[in-house]
């Protein structure tokens, strides 16, 4: 038995599923996880010390590279002052004015912990500041786990969402209706009977949670016009996003300005930091000077807010999403092409340092286009390419993430390697 069944067997034992959170346990694609004990740049090294180069970048985090040298100085330095305060510091305003200066839309900022906690926050202040309670999601974008997004699109247009998990009570989620995304004419119809009482719509701006699925510029466009005739509040959720798809996020490349904008993921540095942020009168209505009640004990952790302002700092310097952009390029150009050169169905698409691979001849529009995408064939892919160094996400409904630190070399080498599966995919 190899160290990470052996982990595996303990960690389940102990831990439920032997995970701390679920996709890790790569229920979705079968076979044991992979237990990291480093990482470093475009790499990752598992208790066997096998080393795989990683596309899973943390689910977004590791923009920079793993264990940037930087980023960890940085974090060395900010330990060696006290690991909590519980009280405000100066790097705190720091980080916060930098993504006020990186993003326009937002005007003040709250840190939290996790991307979770941001979605929460914001959709409370958002239900605060509008008086109402009814809010808009859409099937197949996530937005953390709090318990009023954990649902499922009911039957009927009007009808609100059910659950999709078990502890969760159904008078929890009768307030959150779930719409098909990219589907204009759902959106309209939605609000031309009940705009007056959506405190909210929250969107994955490039939804990277069921792979990736790009919007159309009607839907957005549509979006922005009906929440702005409304006087619905416009979530951006670019917790994965954020200074992933572009620096100023997916709003710089649709040319929007959400009303809130919630960040995570990159924003941290691999670091638990996320925040939430937007326009000043509605941020006004949070305590403690608003009314809407928010806290965090860890909240702008000082290891944290030096990780990030660190990243921050990186990814600003000329020429960083260039680069990312034609890495990406040149991974997925590469892999559709091995593809067709052996006859498999596929297609990709990519923004900026994130791309997603589809076993289907055409991009996926929605999550139940993304359902019939051929899931077998994305387990034999990820198999493949694991067994031969390369780490994928776990699950066909994830994005991939490019990060700065792989090489034209590496990538090369990747797109040569999915050629030899395909090929015995193929075969
Ligand atoms: C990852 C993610 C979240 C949740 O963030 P956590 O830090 O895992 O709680 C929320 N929204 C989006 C779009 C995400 O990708």
């Amino acid at each position: 038995m190899n160290r990470n069944e052996q982990l595996f067997n303990r960690a389940k034992a102990i831990i439920p599923g032997g995970v701390n959170s679920p996709v890790r346990a790569f229920g979705s694609v079968g076979g044991i996880p992979r237990f990291i004990k480093k990482a470093e740049g475009a790499y990752v090294w598992d208790e066997n010390d096998t080393r795989y180069i990683d596309y899973v970048g943390s689910w977004g985090p590791a923009i920079v590279g793993h264990a940037h040298p930087e980023v960890i100085e940085a974090v060395r330095e900010a330990a060696l002052g006290g690991l909590s305060f519980g009280a405000p510091t100066e790097g705190e305003i720091a980080i916060a004015e930098e993504i006020a200066k990186i993003l326009p839309s937002v005007e003040q900022v709250r840190l939290v912990s996790s991307g979770t906690e941001a979605t929460m926050s914001a959709i409370r202040l958002a239900r605060g500041f509008t008086g109402r309670d009814k809010i808009i999601k859409f099937e197949g974008c996530y937005h953390g786990h709090s318990d009023s997004l954990l649902v499922k699109a009911g039957s009927g247009l009007l009808t609100f969402g059910n659950p999709s998990s078990a502890g969760v009570p159904a008078d929890f989620t009768k307030h959150t209706l779930v719409l098909e995304y990219n589907n204009v004419a759902q959106l309209e119809e939605t609000f031309a009977q009940a705009g007056s009482e959506i405190a909210c719509v929250i969107l994955e701006p490039f939804v990277g949670n069921m792979n990736l699925v790009r919007p159309s510029e009607n839907f957005i466009k549509a979006l922005r016009s009906l929440t702005e005739q409304h006087g619905t509040v416009l979530i951006y959720d670019e917790v994965m996003t954020g200074f992933r798809v572009a620096l100023g996020g997916a709003q710089s490349l649709h040319g929007i300005t959400p009303d809130l904008t919630t960040m995570g993921k990159v924003i941290g540095g691999g670091m638990p930091l996320a925040a939430f942020g937007g326009r000043k009168d509605i941020m006004a209505a949070i305590s403690p000077l608003g009314g809407v009640y928010q806290a965090g004990t860890l909240s702008g952790n000082p290891i944290a807010v030096a990780a990030g302002l660190k990243t921050l700092e990186i990814i600003q310097r000329p020429g960083f999403y260039e680069n990312l952009n034609a890495r990406t390029e040149q991974l997925v150009k590469g892999f559709a092409q091995a593809a067709q050169a052996n006859g498999i169905a596929f297609s990709t698409d990519f923004v900026g340092g994130m791309f997603g691979l589809y076993f289907a001849d055409k991009r996926p529009q929605n999550y139940a286009d993304m359902t019939h995408t051929d899931i077998e064939a994305f387990k034999r892919f990820f198999h493949g390419m694991l067994d031969r160094g390369i780490a994928f996400g776990p699950s066909a409904y994830e994005a991939c993430f490019m990060s700065a630190a792989h090489t034209p070399e590496l990538i090369e080498q990747t797109v040569a390697t999915a050629q030899e599966v395909f090929k015995e995919m193929a075969a």
